[in-house]
């Protein structure tokens, strides 16, 4: 069967697709029925079926693929690699589960994961899952006020860490930032459980509080843990994504229709199945890293690579060198990760022997045709743009080379996945956008199996945010787009106040509250501009309070370290220029929008209901001059 009706099937007739594609997976009790859609935007997927995602990830091939590699993580960071086999992962999981549950974590229970791309961060995770605990993964980069933003949401009864990461060959101890999110926390949890891997000699602990997994792990090594089968649609994870409001939102996934989806994506869309090897370059702590460097490919059988280090470390041919080694088949990465490869010299492309690699997909960013016809070329394999975001799970725009390889076309993600009834429509009529017309990305309900299944503990917030921006029930991706005759969708940008940097989402309110602490600041404005590294940067615009005597610059320096140790490096501004007003409407909405297109010098837009011109002028001003910080 060729793509056009395969899509078809998923979209006409989704409970018998869905129900096939659920014979991909092992289920303990069969689902009673395949689409509950009685109460939309909720949907519920494989309605009493129970199985459990560690079952299907690990144990489910000891059968048939107990010595092949599951996993291989590599850190050219630390020097270590581990070359774990199925067998070796279902011991590690089943002594993690152990100490898990000697801790008394159970059921329902959230275990908030915050780890660098190592082994343990994979056992913790399926740990989890085998005893239907629900894990909460923070993406290490995230400093003390992300985290304990998360932990006071997901109210944890446990947070696991390691105790440090490395980028560059510097050590960063994660201990520090853990215990200041927990001082912070409103409801911090009663323990700390450290993988340590030696790399923070100095490493605090806090008497009762904080305990040791290699300690614990020693008391459970033939232990084993029963799996706890879930219904399909109680929860398996949470993962929090930036939005408008300085609050991140718990995205919530299920069971059985993840697993579902799963199995189908990593086959059909990625072109990984049995024995094959799958080399993501993404941090485990991103959407990306949970579906495609846990769940996917341990779900089929494959091998997964999981890679803690920079692309240029200790030379820029080493993902090529990796690709060869382990004969990857298929390699997913981020268009910033390729920009930083394409500053290196192209012949770090030829270092390898690529025979093995079939596919490289990109994704999290728009992907800029100069890079992509740079990484097509240096290869000689087809480059699959695919867009979908931490709500998806998995793509909602992709090509589908499991399938069938439609065409490439430059510039475009592609065609909707199975099961992804997506429309354009236009901002003002609510009607459907005519080919070539810009307008909201959106899916119409229900979503497909693996989508969010609602806002952690907030149905409302999942209504306010993702269903309520038109008449119609529809689900907003909150992204520009326009499609092509031939249905390929191409992705303009966010519709809202997200901003992308190097992949990574970022909420511009978060960082203006994260400068609006700094004792000088009276008032802050952040965009992302355009950035040929990294997509975009966060830009700071900031009002000084009343009789302050730093000067501008340290100003800056402040608010920049303030950014930094609450929110973390990925969130560092680029430039910030302190202003003597900021450009706002009468009603005192900043105007963000006028102010980024300031800073990328194009057109501010309709400035009619601007308060006060003499603050536009004060921006063109200091944009004119230079930041009082970067450059
Ligand atoms: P995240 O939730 O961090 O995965 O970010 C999702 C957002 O990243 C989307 O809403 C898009 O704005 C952007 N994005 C992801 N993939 C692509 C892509 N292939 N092309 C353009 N933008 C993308």
């Amino acid at each position: 069967m060729g793509y056009d009706e395969f899509y078809r099937q998923s979209v006409e007739e989704p409970e018998r697709f869905w129900g096939e594609q659920a014979r991909l997976i092992h289920w303990e009790v069969p689902p009673q029925q395949i689409l509950d859609a009685s109460k939309l935007p909720f949907r519920r997927w494989f309605v009493g079926g129970t199985t459990n995602l560690c079952y299907n990830a690990v144990d489910r091939h000891l059968a048939d693929r107990a010595e092949q590699l599951a996993l291989v993580a590599i850190s050219t960071e630390t020097g270590r690699t581990d070359e774990v086999t199925y067998r070796e992962l279902h011991r590690e999981v089943n002594r993690f589960a152990a100490v898990l549950k000697s801790l008394g974590v159970g059921k329902g229970d959230r275990v908030v994961i915050y780890m660098p791309n190592m082994a343990e961060a994979v056992y913790a995770m399926l740990a989890c899952a085998r005893i239907g605990a629900i894990h909460s993964v923070v993406f290490g980069g995230f400093a003390s006020h992300n985290l304990a933003l998360r932990i006071d949401d997901a109210e944890p009864k446990l947070l696991i860490c390691a105790d440090a990461g490395m980028r560059g060959g510097k050590v960063i101890p994660y201990k520090p930032l853990v215990d200041a999110a927990l001082a912070e926390a409103k409801a911090p949890p009663p323990h700390v459980l450290i993988v340590s891997r030696g790399l923070d000699k100095d490493m605090r602990r806090v008497e009762g509080r904080d305990l040791d997994y290699a300690t614990l792990r020693d008391q459970f090594m033939d232990a084993e843990v029963p799996v706890t089968w879930l219904e399909s649609n109680e929860p398996s994870y949470l993962l929090y994504t930036s939005g408008t409001t300085g609050k991140p939102k718990g995205i919530q996934r299920d069971v059985g229709g993840y697993a579902v989806a799963m199995a189908m994506s990593t086959r059909m869309v990625f072109d990984i199945g049995p024995g094959q090897v799958m080399f993501s370059t993404s941090d485990v702590g991103w959407a990306v890293g949970h579906s495609y460097n846990v769940y996917g490919p341990l779900i089929v059988g494959a091998t997964s690579l999981l890679y803690e280090g920079l692309p240029t470390n200790p030379d820029p041919g080493i993902w090529w060198r990796l690709c060869e080694q382990y004969k990857v088949r298929t390699m997913f990465s981020s268009p910033t990760g390729i920009r930083v490869l394409k500053k290196q010299d192209a012949s770090w492309l030829k270092c390898a022997d690529l025979s093995s690699l079939k596919w490289l997909f990109l994704a999290g960013e728009p992907l800029d045709e100069p890079t992509a016809h740079w990484i097509t070329e240096g290869l000689g394999v087809p480059v699959i743009d695919n867009y979908w975001q931490t709500e998806t799970g998995w793509p909602a725009l992709t090509l589908m080379p499991g399938l069938e390889l439609k065409p490439v076309k430059w510039g475009s993600p592609g065609l909707p996945a199975p099961g992804y009834r997506m429309k354009v429509i236009n901002e003002v009529t609510g009607q459907e956008a005519a080919p070539g017309e810009k307008g909201v990305l959106v899916i119409e309900p229900p979503l497909p199996p693996g989508c969010l299944t609602t806002v952690w503990r907030d149905d409302q917030r999942y209504i306010a945010s993702y269903f309520s921006h038109f008449k119609e029930l529809l689900y907003s991706s909150l992204d520009w787009a326009i499609r092509d005759a031939d249905g390929y969708t191409n992705i303009l940008g966010r519709t809202d106040d997200v901003i992308n940097v190097a992949g990574h989402r970022l909420g511009t309110r978060e960082i203006e509250e994260s400068v609006a602490t700094h004792s000088a600041v009276a008032e802050a404005a952040v965009v992302g501009v355009k950035d040929e590294l990294k997509g975009q940067v966060p830009v700071v615009f900031a009002t000084l309070k009343q009789g302050v005597t730093a000067t501008s610059e340290d100003a800056a320096r402040g608010m920049q370290q303030a950014v930094t140790e609450q929110l973390g490096a990925v969130a560092r501004p680029a430039r910030i220029y302190v202003v003597n007003a900021l450009p706002k409407t009468r009603s005192g909405k900043l105007l963000r929008r006028s102010l980024q297109a300031l800073a990328q010098d194009t057109d501010p837009g309709d400035l009619s209901t601007l308060d006060d011109p003499n603050a536009l002028e004060e921006v063109r001003k200091a944009l004119q001059r230079g930041p009082d910080l970067g450059s």
